[in-house]
């Protein structure tokens, strides 16, 4: 089927002109304060190399915890699902991005790689098993998207890292319980530069193909990672890549998906296609406030939730 996602992106935005944006731009820290609350931009491909976009596609911001699917990615290549899932559960959260209260009766055992506490695992398990963790990591985003200009931020990662209280506590606390390797500050540092990763919807939705083409880049014809292993992250985006709101990102959305407090979501139709959008203004739960929005409404008009 060929559906015109261009025109819908129109159609949806046009009809949200009239909705207040509400919600604040994330401000813990310089990089992501600045940033135009106004900004917005869509990117969608399809496996079949189709591109559709609107707005501010092409312009690079702070992937933040989308970074979080790519972490995960390069663990379980690594070390394998069965090692992974000792250290971290897959179970929605329920709770904040950076609660740590969950870690307390869990003895130290995330709930999910996509909240902070389980990221930080994941990034202890590629300090155990790279030799030079930060450049393999930009190198693997670089191979799975095909594109050698994909960078971080060292400013924003710097800043990261000087707030990053309650990630200091998160690790901490998973230290005290075991399940932290290595060096604290040589894990946290990997953690805040995976946050620090810019890319745009564009680059994003390039990037993330892999996961709605069955763990291969079609355009690339990169294999990934196998198709199970495919799947299992888009079940893991679909229960847990919202913090408390996953339920209602399936409910209104019906997409696996990943989103960040830069603002960004990227969301995948297996078979069909990945989509990445960017308005840096957030709901109460840290997710982009128009980007639901408008991948409600394009999943509404295009009828392409998985349900
Ligand atoms: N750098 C943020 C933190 O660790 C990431 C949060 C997010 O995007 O959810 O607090």
């Amino acid at each position: 089927i060929n559906i015109d996602y261009q025109a819908i992106f129109h159609e949806v935005v046009d009809e949200l002109a009239g909705v207040h944006d509400r919600g604040e731009v994330a401000d813990y820290i310089p990089g992501l304060a600045d940033v135009d609350p106004n900004k917005l931009g869509i990117h969608l491909t399809t496996i079949d190399n189709q591109q559709h976009s609107y707005g501010d596609f092409d312009e690079r911001f702070s992937i933040q915890s989308i970074s979080k699917v790519l972490t995960l990615t390069l663990a379980m290549e690594m070390i394998g699902g069965d090692n992974l899932w000792k250290r971290v559960g897959i179970e929605p959260s329920g709770s904040a991005f950076n609660s740590l209260v969950q870690l307390e009766y869990e003895r130290g055992m995330p709930r999910n790689p996509f909240i902070n506490a389980g990221a930080i695992v994941i990034c202890d398990v590629l300090v155990s098993c790279l030799d030079n963790p930060k450049q393999d990591l930009l190198d693997f985003i670089r191979r799975i998207s095909g594109n050698q200009t994909i960078d971080y931020c060292a400013k924003t990662a710097e800043m990261e890292s000087e707030t990053g209280f309650r990630n200091y506590a998160l690790i901490n606390l998973m230290r005290d319980f075991g399940n932290i390797h290595n060096d604290i500050e040589t894990v946290l540092d990997l953690y805040f530069y995976s946050c620090s990763i810019t890319m745009s919807c564009k680059e994003l939705s390039e990037t993330f193909m892999f996961l709605a083409a069955y763990g291969t880049n079609p355009m690339l014809n990169t294999v990934v990672v196998n198709p199970t292993r495919a799947q299992r992250i888009n079940s893991i985006m679909q229960l847990c890549g919202f913090y408390d709101e996953a339920g209602e990102f399936s409910f209104r959305v019906g997409l696996p998906g990943k989103s960040g407090v830069g603002g960004g979501i990227i969301a995948v139709h297996p078979g069909r296609y990945s989509v990445a959008v960017w308005s840096p203004r957030l709901n109460k739960k840290g997710n982009s406030y128009k980007g639901m929005l408008i991948l409600e409404g394009m999943t509404t008009k295009s009828q392409t939730s998985i349900f």
